[in-house]
């Protein structure tokens, strides 16, 4: 719905600028228009407009800015800034930009974003990316459907398929195991790479899986899914090869720069040499 009154920029627009309502009544066009914007929305003032009054600092101002402008471009900014990674001053200028760029490229990029939810999905085995109901990788015959390489992200799956040295099929987690952050294994896609394990027809040529390699990332999150994945992996059978990706000095590195924990990895995963 289109901004009906241009005089109260604060309380009035979309729902996406309501949290940031009482901010701009208090500070900036609440004393000008009337005493009214305050009133209309309590639950948000009196969980916010606190803070406001206090001593709004440069995410205050921000927002006061935001509320400056007209409700389709204070959303867009909005909705720019809950991606990860995007704060909101580059939100600002990611939608300046769209607003200047030529129409198309704004109509490309929608258009891209709503293909993407629409048409793509996550493989029914594996939970990579994929636009079928099974990924190209799991249905390939020149793959070996009995090793699995479990990864946290299709990002992972993207690296390893790029040095092309695997020719196995994957296991997409989805994420790792954070207790701290509330990830649990029904979190992440756990009990599916359990039941590939389990039962040979839930993979996608229904071949049984002899090795499970964890690939996951050597961070302390990383390191505990592992833990917890090789252990219930044992559970479940008894008699599978599991595995991890071996870990140690990047090349081209000297031993001198790299981390005690690194050479101590790099120590104990030392390989023969013959
Ligand atoms: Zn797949």
């Amino acid at each position: 719905m289109p901004d009906q009154s241009p005089t109260q920029p604060g309380p009035n627009p979309s729902a996406s600028s309501i949290p940031l309502g009482p901010v701009a009544p208090v500070r900036a066009s609440g004393r000008q228009v009337n005493a009214k914007p305050v009133g209309p929305k309590p639950v948000g003032a009196n969980a916010v407009g606190g803070r406001g009054v206090g001593g709004p600092g440069a995410a205050g101002r921000d927002r006061e800015r935001t509320l400056a402008y007209p409700g389709p471009v204070a959303r867009l900014i909005d909705d720019l800034a809950r991606l990860p990674g995007i704060g909101r001053r580059a939100a600002e200028r990611l939608a300046l930009h769209l607003l200047k760029a030529p129409r198309e490229v704004g109509e490309s990029l929608a258009a891209a974003i709503q293909q993407v939810k629409s048409q793509v999905g996550n493989c029914r085995v594996c939970s990579s990316l994929t636009e079928h109901d099974v990924c190209g990788i799991c249905v390939s015959m020149k793959r070996d459907a009995g090793v699995v390489l479990v990864v946290e992200q299709p990002r992972d799956l993207l690296a390893l398929e790029a040095a092309g040295m695997y020719a196995g099929v994957y296991h997409v987690l989805l994420g790792n195991l954070s207790p701290m952050d509330g990830i649990g294994p029904d979190a992440l896609t756990v009990e599916d790479l359990v039941a590939r394990v389990r039962d040979a027809g839930a993979n996608a040529r229904s071949e049984p899986v002899r090795e499970v390699i964890l690939g996951l990332n050597p961070t302390m999150e990383g390191d505990g899914t592992a833990l917890y994945l090789a252990g219930r992996l044992r559970e479940v059978a008894p008699g599978l090869k599991v595995s991890r990706l071996a870990r140690g000095l990047p090349t081209g590195s000297s031993l001198e720069v790299v981390s005690k924990a690194v050479l101590a990895d790099a120590v104990s995963g030392r390989r023969s040499m013959d």
